[in-house]
């Protein structure tokens, strides 16, 4: 389902069977109802046909899988050996990269006025932008609920731990339960009605 060395999510494709793709490439994200654990996500993506689709991602896979943490989704059991010795590796780094205090994926929180680490699974909608380097992101702050909207390169979503030095953020709180309004708004995102300040991360 994702592979940690290409940095890419398998989804299907009804035109061409099979999509790989990155996480700048989805467009929606969303828990589905349900007490299922793992939580499942329903996410929608960008794909390579030119359609969007519907995909299922667990959330081990949406927050951990590109850190190399296949599975259970838990540090300890990096050590039982059982997966792959390069995701192994991967994920040893990126345990020794958190316990120093950097994180794989940062957002600009506009309500606290301050970065925050965040996962995958906090993403809300996202739309492309720049002919295809840059994304307007919605997240959900983990913290404080609210919503906030960032413009970030393709690889400060795609590369763990890779962030942006500045990031756009777009001078607007969202509600929490915002996500048609954030929609609306990533219509306009790159409109002239843009109007964002650069931050430092
Ligand atoms: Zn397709
Ligand atoms: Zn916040």
């Amino acid at each position: 389902m994702y592979d940690a060395l290409t940095t890419r999510y398998t989804f299907a494709c009804p035109d061409r069977g099979e999509a790989r793709v990155a996480l700048s490439s989805f467009r929606r994200v969303s828990q589905l109802p349900g007490p299922s654990q793992p939580a499942v996500f329903e996410i929608e993506f960008g794909c390579a046909c030119g359609g969007e689709h519907p995909g299922l991602v667990s959330h081990d896979e949406l927050d951990w899988a590109p850190l190399g943490l296949g599975g259970e989704g838990t540090f300890v059991n990096l050590m039982t050996a059982t997966v792959d010795p390069v995701e192994a590796e991967l994920a040893d780094l990126a345990a020794r990269r958190i316990q120093a205090g950097e994180w794989p994926w940062s957002f600009f929180c506009y309500a606290e006025e301050r970065p925050r680490p965040v996962f995958p699974s906090a993403f809300v909608v996202l739309a492309p932008s720049g002919g295809g380097t840059e994304v307007g992101l919605a997240v959900r702050c983990p913290v404080c609920s609210s919503i906030s909207v960032n413009l970030v390169s393709t690889q400060h979503l795609d590369v763990p731990f890779h962030n942006d030095r500045e990031i756009g953020v777009v001078e607007h709180v969202f509600a929490a339960d915002a996500e048609r309004a954030v929609e609306e708004f990533a219509d306009e995102l790159y409109s002239a009605a843009f109007d964002s300040r650069r931050l430092a991360l």
